[in-house]
C-alpha cells in the first residue's frame, strides 16, 4: 500500500514552514504538523531575522511578510552593576532596500509562513502534538499521533530546540539535552507607541534598533547576555543564559530578567512601556549540541532541532539557519521522491548540501568559540576592568592626571586579572574566535 504523504514535516517554525513551502512548490504531497493552536503561538524569538534564504522560495517576502522594522543600528556592550559600556555599529548598507535584517514577532511571521505553505499546496494541521516518530527498525516511516500512524517515505524533524521526537532515539541517543550546550532564552514584549520608539532610539519611521549586552550583573556566576529589539509598536527584551550556569545556584530566571530590566541603561529604554507578552524557551546552540547524525533512513533533522543556532554574545542567529536547513532538507526530499529512494545513502545528500552551503562549517569551524564565550572572566572581570579604566579616564576629580599605562595596571588590579591570565585569554581570543 502507498504512503499517506510524500513527506511529513513536524513543527511549523521557520525550518518546518520553509521545508513545507519548498516541498509543495516542488509538487510533493506534504503534511506540516504543528502542536500549537496556530503556527507561531508556541514560538519565541528575540528576534532579528536575516531572511535572505527566504528569497529562494518567497521572492517578495520582505514586502509581504508581517515584519516589524528593518534594523539600521546594532549596539553591543557590557553591563556592570549601575554602569554600561557600549559600541554602536551603523551600516549604510542596512538602510538600503532590499533590507537585510528585520525585527520580527514570531506569532505573526510563522502564521504567515504557514499560510504560504498552504497556498503552495501543503496540508497544514495545527493543534497536533506529534507523539513520536514511527520507527521500523532503523528506518523512520512517518509519525505516530493519538495512537495513529501516518506514513511518508521522508520525515523532516523540525520540532525545535528541545526536540522530543529525537531525544532518546538513534538521532539523539541521550534522552536529555546537555546543559552546557543549551541556553535558556527568556523574552518579554513591551508595548510602546511607534513615535516614542523612534524618538527614544533615534530611528526613522520603519527603522529599527537592536542591542546585545554581555550581562556581568548577575550573582552566583550566572553567565548570559541580554537583548533588546525595537518592533513596530513594541520592544522585545530578554536574556539568553547558559543553562549549566543556572544549576544549583538558587538563581531564578524571573529574578534575573527583573535585575536586567532594572539596570539603569535598560530601565531608561523601557520607561512607560507596558508588558504584553512573556515566555521562555531553550536554545541548543553550536556544534556541541548537534545530534548523532543529520539524516538517516527516511529522516532528516533541521533548524534548532539540529542545534543550528549561532550565538557568540554579539549576535544570535538561528532563524536564518532554520530556513536554510529546512530548504536543503526539502530539496533532498524532492530528489528522494523523484528517485523513489529515501534510504540513508540517498538522504546523505542533505549533509553534502549543508556542507556546500557553508552551514555546517559555520558551526564546526567555530566550535572553539565556546571557550571564549563561556569564559567567566568575560562576564565579570573584563567588564569591571573596562569600567574602571573608562571611569578613571573620563572622570575629572581635581587630582593630578594619571598616565594611561598606570591606569591600565590599576584597572587590571581592581578587576583581579593576573597578567598571565590576561595573556592566555588574549591568545585564546585570537586562536578560538
Ligand atoms: C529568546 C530568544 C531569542 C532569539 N533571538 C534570535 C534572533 O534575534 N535572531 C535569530 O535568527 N534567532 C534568534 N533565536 C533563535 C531562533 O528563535 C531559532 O533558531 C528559530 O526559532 C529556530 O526555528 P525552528 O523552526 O528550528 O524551531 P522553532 O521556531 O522552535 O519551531 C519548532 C516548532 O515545532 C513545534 N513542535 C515542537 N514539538 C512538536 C511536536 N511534537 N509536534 C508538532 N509540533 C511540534 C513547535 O510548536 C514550534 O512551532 C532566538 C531564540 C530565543 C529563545
Amino acid at each position: 500500500m502507498g504512503d499517506d504523504f510524500d513527506a511529513i514535516v513536524v513543527g511549523a517554525g521557520m525550518a518546518g514552514c520553509a521545508a513545507a513551502i519548498r516541498l509543495a512548490q516542488g509538487g510533493a504531497n506534504v503534511l506540516l504538523l504543528e502542536r500549537g493552536a496556530e503556527p507561531g503561538t508556541k514560538n519565541l524569538s528575540g528576534g532579528v531575522l536575516w531572511g535572505h534564504d527566504l528569497d529562494r522560495i518567497l521572492p517578495n517576502w520582505s514586502r509581504e511578510m508581517p515584519v516589524e522594522r528593518h534594523i539600521v543600528r546594532k549596539r553591543f556592550g557590557f553591563l556592570t552593576p549601575g554602569s554600561s559600556l557600549s559600541f554602536d555599529f551603523e551600516d549604510g548598507a542596512w538602510r538600503k532596500e532590499p533590507y537585510v535584517a528585520h525585527s520580527v514577532l514570531r506569532a505573526r511571521t510563522d502564521a504567515w509562513l504557514a499560510k504560504q505553505a498552504e497556498a503552495a499546496g501543503a496540508t497544514v494541521v495545527p493543534s497536533v502534538p506529534v507523539e513520536r516518530l514511527h520507527w521500523e527498525g532503523s528506518r523512520v516511516h512517518g509519525i505516530v499521533q493519538g495512537g495513529e500512524t501516518m506514513t511518508a517515505p521522508v520525515t523532516i524533524v523540525a520540532d525545535g530546540a528541545n526536540s522530543r521526537l529525537s531525544l532518546g532515539t538513534p538521532i539523539r541517543p541521550n534522552p536529555r539535552l546537555d546543559a552546557n550546550a543549551t541556553e535558556l532564552g527568556i523574552k518579554e514584549v513591551y508595548r510602546l507607541d511607534a513615535g516614542t520608539i523612534e524618538e527614544r532610539f533615534q530611528v526613522g519611521p520603519g527603522e529599527g534598533h537592536a542591542e546585545e549586552w554581555v550581562t556581568g550583573i548577575f550573582p552566583f556566576g550566572v553567565m548570559g547576555g541580554g537583548f533588546l529589539y525595537t518592533n513596530a509598536d513594541s520592544i522585545s527584551v530578554g536574556l539568553i543564559l547558559r543553562l549549566g550556569s543556572l544549576y544549583g545556584r538558587n538563581a531564578y530566571s524571573q529574578e534575573l530578567i527583573e535585575e536586567f530590566k532594572l539596570h539603569p541603561t535598560i530601565a531608561a529604554r523601557l520607561k512607560g512601556a507596558e508588558l504584553v507578552e512573556y515566555g521562555a524557551k531553550l536554545i541548543s546552540s553550536g556544534w556541541a549540541s548537534r545530534p548523532a547524525a543529520f539524516h538517516g533512513d527516511g529522516w532528516m533533522i533541521a533548524g534548532d532541532a539540529a542545534g543550528f543556532v549561532f550565538s557568540n554574545g554579539i549576535v544570535i542567529q538561528g532563524m536564518n539557519y532554520a530556513v536554510r536547513s529546512g530548504l536543503e532538507a526539502a530539496e533532498v526530499a524532492l530528489h528522494a521522491r523523484e528517485t523513489h529512494d529515501a534510504s540513508a545513502a540517498r538522504l546523505a545528500e542533505y549533509d553534502r548540501r549543508l556542507e556546500s552551503t557553508g552551514l555546517l562549517g559555520d558551526f564546526r569551524d567555530f566550535e572553539r568559540m565556546d571557550r571564549v564565550k563561556w569564559n567567566p572572566r568575560y562576564y565579570t572581570a573584563y567588564p569591571r576592568f573596562a569600567m574602571e579604566l573608562f571611569h578613571a579616564m573620563m572622570t575629572e576629580t581635581g587630582r593630578p592626571k594619571v598616565p594611561v599605562r598606570r591606569l591600565l595596571r590599576e584597572a587590571q588590579k581592581a578587576a583581579g586579572i593576573p597578567t598571565a591570565i590576561a595573556l592566555r585569554d588574549g591568545i585564546s581570543m585570537i586562536r578560538d574566535l
